[in-house]
């Protein structure tokens, strides 16, 4: 059986035609699954009783179930949901004084491997699927009776590794009748993987790009980053470049400051001469150190000239608040590691 909160309108409103049901009951199926959000077919009052028996033959409606939930001194939580094949994925709800933002996960695992990033430590079990991205959104909603105003895309996993999964995702939160997360809320994070960039910018939505760069020269990125070796830099700016002339959005490179590994002043006026004259901002993030790896974060005043030095070389770029690192929930701390001390402890509403 087909879970209902996996399908695209699209995809529904085909897949009732074929059964001889008329379209515009999509409409009213996505109304009542994100609009309602009632718990089953059954409360979906004003949809006729053979179409109701139709779709409860042919689809289900199960939630994932919340295996833990953690919450930090700033106000994010994580949560873990566990997989009908009892994997166990992040899930992350940030609160920032404009909104409300979900980080979701897109694969069990990473392939992609970067020296510096717990997610990767595993190697990708297996793609989730467009309902299983779909109930981590529903299910913090659920939880916590939040209105979601964001969705950042930077979970465990390379999201352009399941383009289509992610794709689909994205239209199913971003549909009129449904969530309706506006599409510049929305942000893709992808390690740099060139031929899925290039298709990204044939779609017409106005999703936010995300490019993690964290190196201002080949030789430091394909230490980090082993994605590198297969698409270098060159290769990687020619396709954001590309990416930017079609779609004429501004797109972000993320840069991970790691102490004395890319963190100097000369590495901020390298940045900025690869950057220069691109539309495009820079958004710093002081490492957060993972026990497995010996990289360390950079000091704060140190982070704080790196910055500077680039708004100085005319390269627009924020240095971000870490959130949620007292739980494990920061950027590359994803890796579904669980606290014996919190496995029990039942979820609860604050
Ligand atoms: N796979 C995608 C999206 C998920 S990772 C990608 O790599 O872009 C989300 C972001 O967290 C990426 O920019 C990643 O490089 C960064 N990240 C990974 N490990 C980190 C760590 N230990 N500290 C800070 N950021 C980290
Ligand atoms: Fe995968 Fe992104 Fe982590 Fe690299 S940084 S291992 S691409 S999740």
């Amino acid at each position: 059986m087909r879970n209902l909160y996996g399908e695209t309108i699209e995809n529904l409103k085909q897949q009732l035609i074929d059964a001889g049901f008329k379209a515009y009951h999509a409409r009213q199926i996505f109304e009542w699954l994100y609009k309602h959000q009632v718990q089953n077919i059954e409360q979906m009052a004003n949809i006729g009783k053979t179409l109701r028996q139709y779709l409860k033959t042919h689809y289900t409606m199960t939630a994932l179930p919340v295996f833990t939930r953690q919450c930090g001194q700033d106000g994010t939580c994580k949560y873990l949901f566990k997989l009908h094949d009892e994997h166990l994925i992040e899930t992350v709800l940030m609160r920032h004084d404009y909104g409300k933002s979900l980080c979701i996960t897109t694969q069990v695992g990473c392939n992609i491997g970067c020296a510096f990033c717990a997610s990767g430590l595993q190697k990708r079990i297996r793609n989730l699927t467009p309902a299983e991205m779909v109930l981590q959104v529903m299910g913090v909603i659920a939880h916590e009776a939040v209105t979601l105003t964001h969705i950042v895309i930077m979970g465990t996993g390379e999201p352009f590794d399941n383009f289509d999964n992610v794709m689909d995702f994205i239209d199913i939160v971003n549909a009129p009748y449904g969530l309706e997360i506006g599409a510049r809320h929305i942000t893709v994070s992808t390690s740099g993987i060139v031929p899925k960039i290039l298709a990204f910018a044939e779609r017409p939505k106005q999703v936010n790009l995300a490019i993690s760069l964290h190196a201002p020269n080949n030789t430091i990125r394909s230490r980090l980053m082993k994605i590198n070796d297969v698409w270098p830099i060159e290769t990687l700016l020619d396709s954001v470049k590309t990416y930017i002339e079609k779609t004429g959005r501004r797109v972000t490179f993320e840069y991970i400051l790691m102490r004395g590994v890319n963190d100097s002043l000369q590495h901020a006026d390298a940045l900025s001469d690869l950057l220069r004259g691109m539309n495009a901002y820079v958004n710093l993030i002081r490492y957060n150190a993972i026990d497995e790896f010996s990289f360390k974060s950079t000091p704060h005043d140190r982070a704080k000239a790196f910055h500077d030095r680039l708004l100085k070389r005319g390269i627009q770029a924020t240095l971000r608040r870490e959130m949620g690192a007292d739980i494990d929930a920061a950027c590359g701390q994803l890796r579904a590691k669980t606290d014996p001390n919190v496995k029990d402890r039942p979820s609860r509403k604050d």
